[in-house]
């Protein structure tokens, strides 16, 4: 089953991939993810990447689809993935086309108040990148985390400023993708405004009941 979730950052993509992910026992695949680890390691791919990540900007196609297609070439994607943050262009979509198949794209909808808001109190585990949400998902114990125990931080691209950026460049680039997969049949619009379970519950349907209004 090889699932993209769309959607404007602060939606709670990858909250959602998390639970299918465990669900499914097939990866989450987030190239925002894999990027701040790149960036952490100080990697080829993460110099390169840190300037625009940093402001919000997109990071080069190239470089982002190659990082994609070789997780997807590894043998945990063998029985299908969740891919959060990418594609993000109609040219990564066309890149995702030529090496694999999308069976279904979530595109998880809040108005942009909802987001805003979620960004702001959201917080990341340092070690194991779980997020939380201080009122929405807090953790038990205020800024540790309750999977591995380590600190929780604001990452630097949810600053005001960066944030800002970050829903234009996805209202200018990444949301023609919504009709470039309604076209294709493939996507399923899902209310991302309600709690984690209705939003999963959603997806759930979406993925095993197929497209309705086919
Ligand atoms: P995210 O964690 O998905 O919000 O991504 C954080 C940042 O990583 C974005 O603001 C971009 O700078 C970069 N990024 C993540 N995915 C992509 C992508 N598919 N294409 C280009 N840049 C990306």
């Amino acid at each position: 089953m090889n699932v993209v979730l769309l959607g404007a950052p602060g939606v709670g993509k990858g909250t959602v991939a998390k639970r299918l992910s465990e669900r499914y026992g097939i990866p989450h695949i987030s190239t925002g993810d894999l990027l701040r680890s790149a960036i952490d390691r100080a990697t080829p791919v993460g110099l390169k990447a840190k300037s625009f990540v940093d402001s919000g900007r997109l990071v080069p196609d190239e470089i982002v689809t190659e990082l994609v297609e070789t997780n997807l070439r590894s043998p945990s994607a063998s029985k299908g993935f969740l891919l959060d943050g990418y594609p993000r262009t109609v040219v990564q979509a066309d890149a995702l086309a030529s090496f694999s198949s999308v069976d279904r794209v979530l595109n998880l909808v809040a108005p942009k108040k909802v987001i805003l808001e979620r960004l702001s109190g959201r917080r990341t585990c340092r070690k194991c990148g779980v997020v939380y949400h201080v009122k929405n998902i807090p953790p038990r114990k205020a800024g540790v985390c309750d999977s591995c125990g380590s600190g929780l931080y604001q990452r630097s691209d949810e600053s005001p400023e960066v944030v800002m950026e970050r829903l234009s460049v996805y209202e200018n680039e990444t949301s023609p993708l919504v009709d470039f997969y309604r076209n294709e049949g493939l996507l399923v619009d899902v209310d991302a405004t309600l709690d984690v379970a209705g939003v999963v519950r959603q997806c759930v349907a979406a993925v095993e009941e197929g497209v309705s209004d086919e």
